[in-house]
């Protein structure tokens, strides 16, 4: 039943699309096969509209009044209700009086996206508003470029044109989409090469389109390597613009030491899109440019320098290796269930309980804690709103049943040998190379290694498991069927950032289940405590290969075949990255002493060593450590 007061009825098309869909499903009952949980999504939903009495008012009133105000607001707002319109009028305004559509870009959707510009920089708009305001932007840019061809209206001034790529072997771009909007929101010409670019591509088309810089991006552990030999080609093609880094993995340590001296252009790492436009301006401005740059080198030559420091205190293996964490005596659990088992279908429904919402405001740019940040003064609104958009795709991709989430996974005889974990199957085995702490350590506490968590042969039998996961799969069809054909930043950025919680969801309901169930070494509660979960607070690890306390990747190629992943559609590209780009693998240990650590610098002893357990050449070995 839906109770309508006539008075304050607002216009259909302008609600809030995601509350609209929400509420529909409710009314039309359009949800009764799956689950029928439309009741459960809208109470969610409602929770987060809470205090937000007077929006909708509001909205109508302090709308612009002529078509120019109007298309400011349009894009200031990312909402293109009347855009088409309103676009149409002032273009015939401005061909009255003989003036160019081009006009319109720059003096009127350009004054709109100077707003968003400024009011993001202050910390006023936050980062999904931008990414619709853009989204506005383009819509409006698409509709006037015909006639702005037609007419040979000459090019719109930018601030700079700067190439993008994420590097060879590396699928991950929510981190350039990202930059990317926010430099064309300021003004910036962006070329974006997508991702997978090899070096070559990138080279040759900031030299063919005379970049003013270049911007790299990647995600996992071996993209770094791959940005020092863009670097170094760049070096190679003598060219002398800025070089920008960024992606998770990447940090100024990393690009002061291993990227910066290959190239002579300033070389500068970017830890946040909203830094990039500072960077940028500071960068490509003849009066700050010289300064500028030489205050980055200064500062990444003094990193240099007490990286170098750092890398002499060190242990030799021998004696880290004689101070390993010593395990108790406790016998481990024996598991229910040996062997691999593998889940192809699992509801993205049964995943949603499991999500952690924290990386998500994170990504978006949202600061605070999750849940208080919902209802924090500053972000609260635009928080909520994003979430409630959250939550309704996540009903669109459990209803839909496009994107699809799968496991292999499994738990084996096994045994520690040295530094190696060794796991078996009848004859066949997986050798997982582990590397020891080699800094010195305050008496009485360990140099710590993964394998110091399992029992050597001689010390008993144990068990260790293995796991890999995906969310990604069909996520290309999953955006192309919540938004046609139309490439729309928001929902592709947002459909990537659900799979990507939902991948590290099913890796949280996976081990969960392990525990409980297949290894049964924990009681099931019932319900499991969502904040225990995501404080990962319960007995046992599941260490992931290129995370801190086994940073090296190549045993994810060893692991995927053990686990026979691609039968689930998984796969690994040359450089140790998993396709689909939503996928996570790892091991499971269960003893209660096992924990995370980092494994630090290590020495040309240890790379050695691990040369020749592995059977590769030092330099080899030197590059996938270091
Ligand atoms: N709940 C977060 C957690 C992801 S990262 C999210 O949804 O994004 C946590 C995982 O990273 C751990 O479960 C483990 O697999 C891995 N990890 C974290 N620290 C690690 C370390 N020091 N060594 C190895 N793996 C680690």
């Amino acid at each position: 039943m839906g109770i309508v007061n006539a008075g304050q009825l607002g216009v259909y098309d302008e609600l809030d699309v995601t509350l609209r869909e929400i509420v529909e499903d409710v009314i039309l009952n359009r949800t009764p096969k799956a689950g029928g949980n439309a009741t459960e999504r809208l109470i969610a939903v409602a929770e987060t509209f809470r205090g937000d009495k007077t929006t909708v008012e509001k909205k109508v009133d302090t709308w612009g009044v002529t078509a120019k105000d109007r298309l400011i607001e349009a894009v200031v707002r990312g909402n293109a209700s009347r855009l088409i319109e309103d676009l149409e009028t002032v273009r015939h305004e401005v061909l009255a009086r003989r003036g160019k559509t081009i006009e319109i870009n720059e003096d009127v959707l350009m004054r709109g996206l100077d707003i968003v510009g400024d009011r993001f920089g202050e910390g006023k708009m936050f980062l999904p508003q931008v990414v619709k305001s853009a989204r506005v932007m383009k819509e409006a840019v698409a509709h006037l470029v015909p006639f702005i061809e037609s007419e040979k209206g000459g090019v719109a001034a930018t601030k700079g044109k700067i190439v993008m790529a994420t590097v060879k072997g590396d699928v991950h771009d929510i981190g350039k989409n990202i930059v990317s909007v926010v430099l064309q929101c300021n003004h910036f010409e962006v070329i974006d090469l997508g991702v997978m670019v090899p070096t070559q591509k990138i080279v040759e088309t900031a030299i063919a389109e005379h970049a003013d810089a270049v911007g790299l991006s990647g995600l996992i552990t071996p993209s770094l390597e791959e940005m020092s030999e863009v670097a170094k080609a760049m070096q190679r093609a003598g060219l002398k613009c800025p070089l920008m880094i960024g992606g998770a993995t990447t940090s100024r340590v990393h690009t002061a030491v291993k990227i910066a001296p290959h190239y002579e252009g300033t070389t500068v790492y970017v830890p946040d899109a909203s830094r990039a436009v500072g960077v940028l301006s500071q960068l490509l401005s003849p009066a700050t440019a010289a300064t500028y740059s030489s205050e980055i080198a200064k500062e990444y030559e003094a990193i240099r320098a007490r990286h170098t420091q750092k890398t002499k205190d060190m242990l030799p293996l021998a004696k880290a290796r004689a101070n390993p964490y010593r395990l108790n005596t406790m016998d481990p659990i024996p598991p229910h269930r040996l062997g691999r088992q593998q889940l192809d279908d699992i509801p993205i429904d049964v995943l949603i309980p499991f999500i952690d919402w924290q990386p998500f405001f994170q990504a978006w740019k949202l600061p605070g804690r999750y849940p208080a940040l919902l209802e924090d003064a500053h972000t609260g609104k635009e928080a909520r709103r994003l979430y409630s958009d959250a939550q309704m795709f996540l009903l669109r991709l459990s209803q839909e049943r496009i994107l699809r989430a799968a496991a292999v996974f499994g738990i084996w005889s096994g045994y520690r040998d040295g530094d190696d974990i060794v796991l078996t199957e009848g004859n066949q085995t997986l050798t997982w190379r582990l590397l020891r702490q080699q800094n010195v350590k305050a008496a009485g506490k360990p140099n710590y290694c993964l394998a110091d968590f399992v029992r050597s042969r001689n010390e008993g039998k144990d068990y260790i498991g293995a796991f890999a996961v995906t969310a990604g799969l069909n996520l290309e069809a999953a955006i192309k069927s919540m938004m046609g054909n139309d490439a729309d930043d928001y929902t592709s950025l947002m459909i990537k950032l659900l799979a990507d919680r939902l991948v590290e969801a099913a890796a949280e309901w996976l081990h969960f289940r392990v525990r409980t169930k297949d290894w049964g070494y924990e009681p099931h509660p019932g319900t499991p405590d969502y904040a225990a979960l995501i404080d990962e607070r319960y007995e046992g690890i599941r260490p992931a290969p290129g995370y801190p306390a086994c940073p090296e990747h190549s045993v994810k190629k060893d692991l995927l075949k053990w686990l026979k992943a691609d039968q689930i559609g998984m796969t690994i590209t040359e450089s140790y990255m998993m396709l689909p780009g939503s996928s996570v693998c790892g091991f499971y240990l269960a003893h209660h002493d096992a924990r995370y650590f980092a494994v630090g610098k290590i020495g040309d002893d240890q790379i050695e060593d691990f040369a020749r357990r592995a059977g590769i050449t030092p330099n080899e070995a030197r590059k996938r450590l270091t």
